[in-house]
């Protein structure tokens, strides 16, 4: 599953039809300043024909430079995603189906490896050390290998490389050919449009208002889950409009646990027999 953040205000830009739309960016305006790193040293590698094979790697970043960008992450429960993309938890997050995706894009024409790819980011700080040994390798056994080997490896190197610290984010990402017919302009935006079939489910943040709960039923209409922070162990949780509990949603997979008769929080072995958490059961005695 893929999971895309957005905050409350985000809502305008949905209505009620069939479609949905994702914006698609170039790397340069994401906030990473180690984007489009190539984490190869070349100053250091131990090259035969060294001019040659710069020129030829120029050429080859110069043609990578074709593709734009959208990022998902592999969670819905990342609370620093929920801060930072969810409006401290007042905006929603959108759970599309990944194979549904991919296929909705090869009907479209989307064929060759070279049109899309989508793929998890790889997070890391300094040069590729396995890569630089490649790199060598592949020089030593003739120029066919090395173009090949830096073909494949640019592509991922250029868009699917991140600084360690953005870890938490557990991204997974799909570039497309920036000239696809697939990808079409609005006031200045690069935008995909997609089939809400391929949305499976909704979530929305502890302080998401209303208004904005009422709209996200009404333009999507799928399954809506709520995204909590537990009391008791700060663990995350999520909850359906009938107040059953859920802990991992994450994996395609959706584990209902025992819940808090009152509040919905998950409860602890020791409070089973009470049907209600500690917080719950303590007001209670009150
Ligand atoms: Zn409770």
């Amino acid at each position: 599953m893929l999971y895309k953040y957005f905050s409350d205000d985000a809502i305008q830009y949905f209505d009620d039809s069939e479609y949905f739309t994702l914006k698609f960016t170039k790397l340069e305006d994401y906030n990473d300043p180690y984007e489009q790193s190539l984490a190869v040293d070349l100053a250091k590698a131990n090259f035969n024909n060294v001019d040659y094979l710069i020129g030829l790697y120029q050429k080859e970043i110069y043609k990578c430079k074709g593709y734009l960008a959208t990022f998902f992450s592999n969670r819905p429960d990342i609370t620093p995603m929920w801060a930072h993309y969810g409006n401290e938890q007042r905006g929603f997050v959108i759970a599309i189906n990944e194979k549904m995706l991919v296929e909705y894009l090869k009907d479209r024409g989307l064929e060759k490896i070279s049109d899309f790819k989508i793929d998890n980011v790889d997070y890391r700080d300094g040069i590729d050390s396995e890569f630089q040994k490649d790199f060598e390798h592949h020089n030593e056994r003739g120029k066919g290998y090395w173009y090949r080997a830096v073909n494949e490896y640019l592509l991922k190197a250029f868009y699917f490389f991140k600084q360690d610290c953005w870890k938490y984010e557990e991204e997974r990402r799909l570039i497309i050919k920036d000239n696809h017919k697939i990808l079409f302009c609005k006031d200045n935006n690069m935008l995909l449009r997609l089939p809400k079939s391929c949305i499976d489910y909704i979530i929305f943040g502890s302080k998401t208002n209303d208004i904005v709960k009422e709209k996200l039923q009404v333009v999507f209409n799928q399954p809506m889950y709520e995204f909590r922070i537990s009391r008791s162990n700060v663990e995350s949780y999520f909850i359906d409009s009938e107040i059953y509990t859920y802990c991992d949603i994450s994996k395609d997979l959706v584990i209902r646990v025992p819940n808090c008769s009152e509040c919905g929080e998950p409860i602890e072995d020791s409070y089973m027999n009470k049907g209600m958490c500690f917080w719950c059961y303590a007001r209670n005695m009150d």
